[in-house]
């Protein structure tokens, strides 16, 4: 009998992928949790149904969501990561020689002992207790409320805007991320599929640039994720991804990530334009 895990995107599409063995399933204080080894994406984590992450696309999600925001800036000293429990944006951020310290903020202590176990390659700096990195067990809503002035660049690696990861995407939270902000500083959020989560895209948009002086979308090609085109929100205080030009070199290899994804990843098609500005 062949097995699967299926993530129900929407009401009227899903996406299974068979898989040759479930190696946990169970629940934390927070969400339902799967590890599995799926035939065409390798291992799997699964949380509350959606799929979060797979060793053979992690990369491109990874990348992006760490790399873009920090050769934006051209000194990021302090990082801060809300979310990103299975270890994959801590392990690109410790990468950059900026960057001095990174604090990593999940609600789920579980999805961070279960990635230390079965995904040794995305944990990989969790796992070796990366000197540069403090990862925390809380609320990163709490955790922002009271952060000040601190950070050069916050990346909120969260799950889809439904249970714990719910209020990382209201006004509120995103207030409390500027002002935890040093005055040039910058953040960056997964949002999802503008293709299929349109009205989202449109509303952490208008949130974000009533807040920020500059607000913009960057796209990347994730297959694992709704529709294979994801999509992540950036709000910084100072720096323009428009504008911007190599500030440092690059020392490390990267599977996805190059100076020409930085500028072409914020070309966005006709149809994204009219999601974020259109009537
Ligand atoms: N790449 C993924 C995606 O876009 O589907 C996100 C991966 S990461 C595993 C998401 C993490 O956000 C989970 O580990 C979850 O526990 C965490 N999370 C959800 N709500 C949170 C909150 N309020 N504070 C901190 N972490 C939260």
């Amino acid at each position: 009998m062949k097995k699967f895990v299926t993530e129900h995107q929407s009401p009227y599409l899903d996406l299974s992928a068979e898989v040759s063995e479930i190696l946990y399933e169970g629940k934390s204080d927070f969400q339902d949790i799967i590890v599995a080894d799926s035939k065409e994406f390798g291992r799997m984590l699964v949380l509350d149904g959606v799929f979060q992450t797979s060793d053979k696309d992690e990369f491109i999600y990874h990348e992006c969501i760490t790399h873009i925001p920090l050769f934006l800036h051209p000194n990021p000293k302090n990082v801060l990561i809300i979310g990103g429990g299975d270890g994959g944006a801590a392990r690109e951020a410790v990468r950059h020689p900026e960057v001095e310290h990174v604090t990593m903020v999940d609600i789920d202590g579980k999805v961070i002992e279960l990635s230390k176990q079965f995904f040794p390659a995305i944990s990989k700096a969790m796992r070796e207790n990366n000197p540069k990195l403090t990862v925390k067990v809380g609320d990163g809503i709490a955790f922002m409320r009271e952060a000040k002035d601190f950070y050069d660049v916050i990346i909120v690696d969260c799950s889809d805007p439904v249970g714990p990861g719910e209020g990382l995407f209201t006004y509120e939270f995103y207030k409390d991320t500027f002002k935890a902000l040093k005055e040039d500083g910058l953040f960056v959020q997964q949002t999802e599929s503008p293709f299929m989560h349109s009205k989202l895209v449109r509303e952490i948009k208008d949130c974000v640039s009533d807040i920020f002086p500059i607000t913009r979308l960057y796209t990347a090609f994730i297959p694992l994720y709704p529709t294979g085109m994801h999509c992540f929100t950036m709000g910084s205080k100072k720096y323009d991804p428009l504008t911007w030009e190599p500030n440092r070199k690059r020392t490390f290899p990267t599977k996805y990530y190059n100076e020409g994804i930085q500028r072409s990843a914020f070309v966005l098609p006709n149809f994204v334009k009219d999601v974020l500005y259109g009537e």
